[in-house]
Parts: structure tokens; C-alpha cells; sequence
């Protein structure tokens, strides 16, 4: 093995500059040459590849986003278009890839694996939904970031008595709404994975105002039947009844776009250089994830067949801990 790729697909996650320039660190330590592929699957069809010394990722750790860029390449779902990423690659001269992303992206890596591509994937995003590691790239400052905003409007709500519908990022997993639920201490969660009646949330602002309590938050997933914009046209017909005056705060991408925290950037840079060394022991078609505590592969089979469960336990406990 002599030259390696690198591409970020998918949402962009803070700490894929970690990540990548961990890949061409190590790789370049290694004795390898590193190229990245700019707009992830999107830029390895049209071959867009630049290389890669260790000057050209320095200063980056500490950026949010990712220097190669990212697309979403619906195209590359179709086997003509992933011929042409593997055109690409062998003309090239590349002998493997290191794909840093999500879902998504994982189920590209593994149909070019399938296609004969030598690939390891490096587990990344912001929705901690990927079987193959417990936490992701960008979770824990995505996290940090909602719960900053939670606990600003926290502030806000308590001075004019009002509730707030905060809603969070995580597609169609809560795990983003749950946690941040319960680090900010929120009266209710709404998340994809249990089913809501939101006359049970109406029930409960209504129980805190009654408990005499200055504000209520109610965190939702952006991927809950009853996202925020559902729940508030629901709580219109029966606003009288909540007690609190009701606003909604939708972060978006405010999400996205953050620092990425030590945490992260510790990760990035740990299952990085772990993808490089999997190259080298010529481990492929797997993705370098985080599972209890340590460095993991799991075959990227896996990764795109199996959903990665949501403790619901901790559902029942921001219940409680909500009174
Ligand atoms: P995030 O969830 O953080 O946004 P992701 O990697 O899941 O990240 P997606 O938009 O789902 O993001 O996927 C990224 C890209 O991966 C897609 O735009 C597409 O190019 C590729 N991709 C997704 N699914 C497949 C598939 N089944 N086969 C081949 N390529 C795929």
C-alpha cells in the first residue's frame, strides 16, 4: 500500500478536521502518501483529489466543518456512478480509502467495498445513529451546543413564565434530544423512538405550572412524529390550558457548525489514525467505531443491516427527575 485517500460525506460533524488530519498524519508516518477527495462521494466521481501533506493540516483540529468538504451525492446509490468513483481511483493510482461520515455514507463505503475498493469507514455524525460505535464524531458538541441554547432559554422562559419547544438535529434518532433533555434538565422529551400522545406533554406543562414551576422546556427531536412545529399546532387549540405563555426555538444547524470539543477532538484524532492502521493490516471493508471505552471494527455489513438501539431507560429517568 503506497497511496491512501481520504473524503468526509454526508452532514458535516465537528472533529472531521481532527479526523482528517489525523488519517494524513499517521498515514504519512507510516510511510504512505495521503490525497483527499474534496465533496466527499460527489468529488471521488468527478476525481477531484488534492494531495495531502502534514503542513496542509495544520491549524484545523480546532475547526468545525471539514476542510475537504461535503455533499449528498444521491447519484452514487446507482452502480454506474460508484464505476466511475472506482475509475477514479484507480487512475489514480489510489489503493485505499478512508470514508469519514455517517449512515449514509457507510452504505457507500460498503457497496464500493463490494465493488472491490479497498475501505475502511471512520464513524461520524452528529446523530449518534451508526451501529459500530457508541458515540460518533460531532455527538458530544452538538450536544454541548443544545444544551447551551437549553439552558439560555431557560433563562428567557423563567422571566416571562413561558414554555419552550426546543427542538434538536438527529434525524430520526433521539439520542440528541434525550441527552440534552436530561443534562438540561427539561420537563419533557420527544423523541422518534417512543410514541408521543401530545395530550400527555400538554398534561405535564401543564402539571409544572401548576407545581408552581417559572418555566418548562420540552426538548423534540427534529424526527418525532410530533416534531415541534406538529406539537405547537396541536398545543394552538389548547393554549389556555397549558398555564405558560408557549414559544418555540428550532436550533438547526446552529448544531453543526460549533468548535469541536476536546472530547471530539480526541476521538477524530484516536479513530483516525486507528483507520490508517487498519489499512495497513489490510483490515478492509470495516468501520473504525468506539465501543465501550476502545478503539472497535465492525464489518461495515453490519454497520449498514443493524440500527443501534436507543437506551430507553434514560427516557423513564428524565422522566422522573422532570417532577
Ligand atoms: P448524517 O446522517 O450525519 O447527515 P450520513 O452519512 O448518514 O450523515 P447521508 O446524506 O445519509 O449522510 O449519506 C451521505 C451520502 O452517502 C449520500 O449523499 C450518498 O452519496 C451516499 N449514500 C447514502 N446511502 C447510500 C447507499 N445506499 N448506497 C450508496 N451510497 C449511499
Amino acid at each position: 500500500m503506497k497511496r491512501i485517500a481520504v473524503l468526509t460525506s454526508g452532514g458535516d460533524a465537528p472533529g472531521m478536521n481532527a479526523a482528517i488530519r489525523a488519517v494524513v498524519r499517521a498515514g504519512i508516518a507510516s510511510g504512505l502518501e495521503v490525497w483527499g477527495v474534496r465533496r466527499g462521494f460527489a468529488g471521488l466521481v468527478a476525481g477531484s483529489f488534492v494531495p495531502l501533506g502534514a503542513r496542509d493540516v495544520g491549524g484545523i483540529i480546532q475547526r468545525g466543518g471539514t476542510i475537504l468538504g461535503s455533499a449528498r451525492c444521491e447519484d452514487f446509490k446507482k452502480e454506474a456512478t460508484r464505476l466511475e468513483a472506482v475509475r477514479a481511483l484507480n487512475q489514480n493510482d489510489i489503493d485505499a480509502l478512508v470514508v469519514i461520515g455517517g449512515n449514509g455514507s457507510q452504505s457507500g463505503s460498503y457497496a464500493l467495498s463490494e465493488m472491490g475498493v479497498k475501505v475502511v469507514g471512520v464513524a461520524s455524525t452528529i446523530d449518534n445513529d451508526l451501529y459500530g460505535s457508541d458515540i460518533t464524531i460531532g455527538v458530544d458538541t452538538a450536544l454541548n451546543i443544545a444544551l447551551e441554547a437549553i439552558d439560555r432559554l431557560k433563562v428567557t422562559a423563567s422571566s416571562h413564565q413561558r414554555a419552550f419547544l426546543v427542538e434538536v438535529m438527529g434525524r430520526k434518532c433521539g439520542y440528541l434530544a434525550l441527552m440534552a433533555g436530561i443534562a438540561g434538565g427539561a420537563e419533557a422529551v420527544v423523541i422518534p423512538e417512543v410514541e408521543t400522545d401530545p395530550e400527555v406533554i400538554a398534561e405535564e406543562i401543564r402539571l409544572a405550572y401548576q407545581r408552581g414551576k417559572p418555566h418548562a422546556i420540552i426538548v423534540v427531536a427534529e424526527g418525532a412524529e410530533y416534531n415541534a412545529a406538529a406539537l405547537e399546532r396541536y398545543f394552538e387549540k389548547h393554549r389556555e390550558r397549558l398555564g405558560f405563555d408557549l414559544r418555540v426555538t428550532t436550533l438547526g444547524h446552529v448544531q453543526r457548525g460549533g468548535e469541536p470539543s476536546a472530547a471530539d477532538r480526541i476521538l477524530a484524532t484516536r479513530l483516525g489514525a486507528a483507520a490508517v492502521e487498519q489499512l495497513l493490516e489490510g483490515n478492509f471493508g470495516v468501520l473504525v467505531g468506539w465501543i465501550k471505552g476502545d478503539i472497535a471494527t465492525t464489518p461495515l455489513k453490519d454497520v449498514v443491516s443493524k440500527t443501534k438501539p436507543l437506551d430507553l431507560s434514560l427516557l423513564k429517568l428524565a422522566n422522573v427527575l422532570a417532577k
